[in-house]
């Protein structure tokens, strides 16, 4: 399996930053949406607690070709080597935003009077 990438969007570039496989594209996109290649993906998970508004889901129809899927994961392993204690340390920011960033939205929804003049959480 593969992950894909939903409408809605904000292309802020964050799983494109922990994919250690390189698999989302972006710049080389006709319309500048950030995309995931399946044949790149190893459905490790990362992108997913990256994307602050949660829009990469499995694509449950992509079906792998094993060698290509093999491959994958080989550079994966080596980035991780390499990039490893980067990626861990980028994606502890992010989830750690993400999550206030969750509460924030949770937070307004459920009590909008809160934020009618403009008063920020604490
Ligand atoms: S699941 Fe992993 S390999 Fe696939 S696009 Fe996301 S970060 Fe990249
Ligand atoms: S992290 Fe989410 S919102 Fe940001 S570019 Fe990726 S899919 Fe789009």
């Amino acid at each position: 399996m593969a992950l894909r990438i939903e409408a809605g969007c904000i292309n802020c570039g964050n799983c494109r930053h922990v994919c250690p496989t390189a698999a989302i594209r972006y710049f080389d996109t006709a319309d500048l949406q950030h995309r995931i290649e399946p044949a790149a993906c190893i459905d490790c998970g990362l992108c997913v607690d990256a994307c602050p508004v949660e829009v990469i889901v499995p694509d449950t129809d992509y079906v792998h070709d094993a060698a290509v899927l093999a491959g994958a994961k080989a550079l994966a392993a080596r980035t991780w080597r390499t990039r490893g204690p980067q990626i861990q340390a980028v994606l502890r920011v992010m989830r750690q935003r993400n999550a206030r960033w969750a509460n924030e939205r949770d937070d307004r929804r459920a009590n909008p009077e809160r934020y009618a003049t403009g008063q920020r959480l604490p």
